[in-house]
Parts: structure tokens; sequence; C-alpha cells
């Protein structure tokens, strides 16, 4: 799997873009803002994106899928089925308002843990890992492992937000993404501690952990 990050939007969301190399099919992952420059890199790629996928529904991460999809409207948007239900509550919908957001996107399909993703060739498993949100998820190919806001380069996700649980998040790094191997590639939902880094130099240098 070929993977591009993109920062976006006002809060510095790190966007990916997955493509297979041999099919050129992609997923775009966490589009928040700046859906333009997302499509010239889709463009700029020769790529057909076939799902807009959402490591969670926090507002900055899910803001651009609305005009991602009507740009791309054969694409469908996929989320963990925990967060489609958390999106529905009303606590969330406030927290959506507070971000100038009125409407959550509607979920093309639900996944759960263990599920996968084509996307061309290749393929993401949903590896759920609740904490940040309850259907916050990661997704892993490979060596490459999209961390959203569950884990940061030198940092981990707040966990003071609607459905929010630190031990709980604690749990899914320590039990679901530490026991990947070491070489395993992060990427992140937001730079704030770098862009990159890897399984290896998060169990021994991170400072939440
Ligand atoms: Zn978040
Ligand atoms: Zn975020």
């Amino acid at each position: 799997m070929k993977i591009q990050q993109l920062i976006v939007g006002s809060m510095g969301v790190c966007c990916y873009i997955a493509s297979c190399p041999v099919t050129k099919q992609a997923a775009v992952i966490d589009p928040g803002g700046d859906i333009p420059k997302i499509l010239n890199a889709v463009k700029q790629g020769g790529l057909s994106v076939r799902s807009i996928i959402a490591t969670h529904s926090h507002p900055d991460h899910i803001c651009g899928v609305a005009e991602l999809k009507a740009a791309i409207p054969a694409a469908s948007f996929i989320m963990h089925k925990d967060e489609a239900a958390f999106l529905a509550h009303p606590e969330a919908g406030r927290f959506f308002a507070m971000f100038g957001m009125d409407e959550a996107p509607v979920c093309d399909r639900t996944v759960v843990n263990g599920d996968t993703i084509a996307v061309g060739d290749e393929a993401f498993t949903v590896i759920h890992t609740p904490g940040h949100t309850p259907g916050g998820m990661c997704l892993l190919c490979g060596d490459d492992l999209l961390t959203g806001d569950t884990l940061f380069v030198q940092g981990i996700g707040r966990t003071d937000f609607p459905g929010g649980s630190f031990d709980q998040l604690m749990n899914s790094i320590q039990t679901r993404l530490f026991s990947l191997p070491d070489q395993t590639r992060v990427w992140p939902g937001h730079g704030y501690g770098g862009s990159q880094s890897t399984v290896g130099a998060e169990k021994r240098g991170n400072p939440f952990l």
C-alpha cells in the first residue's frame, strides 16, 4: 500500500491517501478539510477513490467528508459501528455544533475489529481502539499503521471529550497496538510530536506510556 500524508484543515489533521500501486484504487482517510488539496493529490496520482474512511467521528477528521463525497459520489463512507452509534447521541451533536458543523455525514458501511477494507489488491485490517472515542479505530496494512487520535508521535489522544476513557485508551494502545512488530510504521492523526514514528520508538520513548 502506498501511503501519502497531507496536513489539512485548521486543526492540522493528518489526512492520508492510501493507494494500491497496481490498480490505482485508493482510500482517503480523515478528510478534515482542504478538499481541493486532497482532490489535487488524487488527480496527480491518477487514483480512483473507492472509500472514505474516518478513524473516528471528531469534526476535525470528518468535516470534509460531505464535500469529498459530493466530488466522488462512488466512494463509500466507512466508520466503526460503535462510532456511528455514538454520532447519533445528542451529546455528540452538541459537540459537532461547537465546531460549526450542523450535520454529521451519513455512513455507508460500518466495520468492527478484524474486518478488512479493500483498497485495490491491498487491504486494511480494522483495529478497534476505543478510548479517545468509543468507536475509534486504527488501520493496519503490512507495516503501516494509521493511528488516528489514539496514538501520536510522543503523545496519546485526549480522553476528556464525550465518550472518552483514559483506561480504555491505555488498554487499546497496550494490547492492540504495542503487540504489533516494533518496525510497524505509525502514521498519526495529528503531527503534534512529529509526523511519523514506529511502534518500537513509541514503546520506548512515548512519555505517556
Ligand atoms: Zn479526535
Ligand atoms: Zn483530531
